[in-house]
């Protein structure tokens, strides 16, 4: 009897093998376990891990982790929360220790450093900057430049002194604003936490920004798909097997003032919002460098383009509904190969 179970099994297993390898039904041997947690950094989250049949507990306690994990880092760095880490520097008075975890320090010397190597343009003291924008939408009348520039000059770099155990500032004013780069560190530790757990594939999708690893419950590699900021058709469109995309884009979210929209990005060479560059993409290999980049790009326009770091690629759109174009580096250029470059008004 047991015999001829046995056999039943092993003809049913080569019929299996033979089905897959012709290719003539789906791939049934792994499955994608999805979990799409609510409250996650205001905005939509996606969290995918794609597990040999029967090992979806461990994708389930992968999950959990990522879960718990970006909300860690939202706990720690989301200047909404009066109980973050990073309100508690922003409220803290001049030359006050104020002892931060070992997550906000890195990436706060993240910070600092992408603000080097973008000539400025990626300021994570421009919190004055931020506030006086949101709060001139609020009130729909713009800023007077003496409030621009006294924005301007109550937070800077200089003003931070970023020590092994805290933070310390030289001016009560100096704050930090962190919403360029921490959804990009929230994802990669929500990304490790799901790799982990043992996965074919993972997939992090927070606000549109994803990371990706491995293959999707297909066997294929991760295909992800460009917005384009004036129409329905898609910008461009790839496979992905490792790294990470985010897009910055002024189409989503803007301050309007008198009809007329205002990027959530601020110049902090000016005090005023970033113009010209409705939609910026950078691909990564980890998702905290293509968030920050993005916000940078978002800034320096294809300017920009020569200070991103090796390897990194970047796709932008400039100008409006009329007349756009989009501009690539070498990298992402060999990346959409035949995809080309589609009118962006299409
Ligand atoms: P999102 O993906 O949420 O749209 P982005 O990655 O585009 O966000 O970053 C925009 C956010 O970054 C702003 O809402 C603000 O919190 C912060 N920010 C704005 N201007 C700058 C800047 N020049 N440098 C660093 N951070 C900025
Ligand atoms: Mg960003």
């Amino acid at each position: 009897m047991a015999g001829r179970v046995a056999v039943v099994v092993v003809v049913l297993l080569t019929a299996i093998a033979i089905w897959q390898t012709r290719g003539t039904g789906p791939d049934l041997s792994r499955v994608a376990v999805v979990r799409s947690p609510e409250g996650i950094m205001g905005t939509t989250c996606t969290l995918v891990a794609v597990v040999p049949r029967g090992r979806e507990a461990h994708a389930q306690r992968g999950l959990d982790a990522a879960e718990q994990a970006l909300r860690e880092v939202d706990a720690l760095m989301s200047t909404y929360l009066e109980s973050s880490e990073i309100s508690a520097v922003n409220r803290a008075a001049a030359d006050e220790l104020v002892s931060v975890s070992e997550e906000l320090a890195s990436v706060l010397v993240y910070s600092r450093d992408v603000w080097r190597a973008s000539d400025g343009a990626f300021d994570a003291t421009c919190r004055p900057m931020i506030e006086l924008w949101r709060r001139a939408g609020r009130e729909g009348s713009l800023p007077a430049d003496a409030e621009m520039d006294a924005a301007r000059e109550s937070s800077s770099w200089k003003d931070f002194e970023l020590l092994d155990n805290g933070v310390r500032k030289a001016k009560d004013t100096a704050r930090l604003d962190l919403g360029g780069v921490a959804k990009g560190f929230g994802i990669d530790r929500a990304f490790e936490a799901i790799r982990a757990a043992g996965c074919d594939g993972v997939l992090v999708d927070v606000g549109g920004d994803v990371r990706v690893d491995g293959v999707d419950a297909r066997g294929e590699a991760w295909k992800i798909t460009v917005r384009n900021p004036f129409g329905p058709k898609p910008l461009a469109a790839f496979g992905l097997a490792a790294g990470s995309v985010c897009t910055s884009g002024d189409y989503e979210r803007f301050v309007e003032i008198d009809g007329v929209r205002h990027s959530h990005i601020i110049d902090p060479r000016t005090g005023r919002p970033a113009g010209s560059v409705p939609s910026v993409t950078v691909v990564a290999t980890d998702a905290m460098t293509a968030d920050a980049w993005a916000t940078a790009l978002g800034v320096l326009g294809a300017e920009g383009l020569d200070r991103l770091p090796t390897g990194v690629e970047a796709l932008l759109v400039e100008g409006d509904e009329r007349s756009c174009r989009m501009i690539t580096n070498r990298e992402m250029e060999r990346r959409l190969g035949e995809f080309g470059k589609p009118p962006c008004s299409e």
